[in-house]
């Protein structure tokens, strides 16, 4: 393996564990996400991999080379942070030049590089503008060509489009996207956000409190989500309380199709993930299985429409349904409609202590004790 190979890595802060045996392997040439919520410990597994924090224990290795106690210099690593780092009393040909200056490398050669970065980020225009004469997006892609610069083997990226609204971080992303492709360099992506990290990375590495939940292409983390947390926070998802019956998985009055449950005994209680595209709505009981409820509250969004629903047993939830597939004839608010519950996946409320508690409004799993407890959420 020639990217980065990350093994067994363990990091605390005095009493406090902020990262817990982390391994995980981001393959050559490729994007890997590092995906969690605020706090998991994603900055500083890729603070570690970067040289600027020590792992009490564990090993890392890049391109082939184990590098774990390696000084920072010497890592070949490009590092882009989320505020921009670009030194404001030097041009944006002097930023990106600056790594080759301290590596001294030859005038010439420099020139030949910083042009050739500048027009890859397409900032040539712009080369002898100071920072603060840019946009915040324009200096993201001053800080990747700074870090393309020197040729590092491995980029590191810690939030890079964090501080930008919404539109910037888009065109960013897919922006980025080309010039990786273009590149190839191997990446490591820290985000919080799922979409970034779907849309962009190979592979996902999820993380949930200082540990490794899943690693997992997007389709893997998004269709076949290996924890409960994992099935709340990669996409929204109804979490709904059901129970084991004859095999299947009762929720209400109906029950629910998908994965997971098979090996559960009878009358456990289950928590079901489903998400609001994957349910589909009649107005009448088409097949054997559908649940009822009652639409609380319809919202069109143009192409499709939001229903919030309520069970027979008093549980909410949200399907998305595109406008054509929405009953005929036309259902409202009030209406009792049948629902598919598709693609459940299904986990086990367990008591255990420790257990994850289920997956509060901002996807943030909170740690409880009391694991069975907790109430059913909408997850956004
Ligand atoms: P965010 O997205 O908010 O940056 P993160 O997933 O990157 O979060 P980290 O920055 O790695 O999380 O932090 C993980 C935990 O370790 C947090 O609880 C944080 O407060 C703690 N932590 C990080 N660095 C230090 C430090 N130098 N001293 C003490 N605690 C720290």
């Amino acid at each position: 393996m020639t990217g980065i190979v990350v093994e067994g890595l363990n990091k605390s802060f005095g009493s406090f564990r902020a990262v817990a045996d982390v391994s995980f392997e981001a393959e050559e040439g490729k994007i890997t996400a590092i995906l969690g919520p605020s706090g998991s410990g994603k900055s500083t597994v890729l603070r570690m991999i970067a040289g600027l924090e020590r792992p009490d224990t564990g090993r890392i290795s890049l391109a082939g080379e184990e590098q774990t106690n390696a000084p920072v210099q010497e890592r070949r690593v490009g590092f882009v942070f989320q505020h921009y780092a670009l030194f404001r009393h030097m041009t944006v040909r002097q930023n990106v030049a600056f790594g080759l200056r301290v590596r001294k490398v030859g005038k010439d050669e420099t020139v030949k590089r910083v042009d050739e970065l500048l027009r890859l980020v397409q900032l040539a225009p712009w080369a002898d503008r100071y920072p603060d004469q840019l946009s915040g997006g324009q200096r993201q892609r001053v800080a990747l060509a700074r870090a393309l610069a020197p040729r590092p083997t491995v980029l590191l990226l810690d939030e890079p489009f964090g501080a930008l609204d919404a539109r910037v971080r888009q065109d960013l992303r897919r922006w980025l996207d080309d010039l990786h492709s273009e590149l190839g360099v191997t990446s490591l992506l820290v985000t919080h956000d799922q979409e970034e990290a779907l849309e962009l990375a190979n592979e996902v590495v999820v993380m949930h409190q200082g540990r490794v939940e899943q690693v997992g292409t997007p389709d893997d983390v998004y269709n076949r989500p290996a924890t409960r947390f994992v099935a709340g926070f990669v996409g929204a998802a109804n979490v709904l309380e059901g129970r084991m019956d004859g095999g299947r998985v009762r929720v209400a009055d109906g029950w629910t199709s998908g994965d997971g449950g098979d090996d559960l005994a009878e009358g456990v209680r289950v928590h079901a993930y489903v998400r609001p595209h994957q349910i589909s709505i009649a107005g009448e009981q088409t097949r054997l299985g559908s649940t009822s409820a009652v639409i609380e509250r319809i919202t069109n969004l143009g192409w499709a429409s939001k229903l919030r629903l309520r069970l027979t047993d008093g549980q909410d939830l949200t399907a998305d349904v595109s406008n054509d597939e929405l009953p005929v004839p036309p259902v409202g608010e009030g209406d009792r409609v049948h629902l598919d519950l598709r693609n459940a996946k299904v986990f086990e409320v367990e008591d255990r202590p420790g257990h994850y508690a289920g997956v509060g409004a901002n996807g943030a799993a909170p740690e409880s004790a009391d694991g069975g407890s907790a109430e059913p959420a909408i997850v956004a």
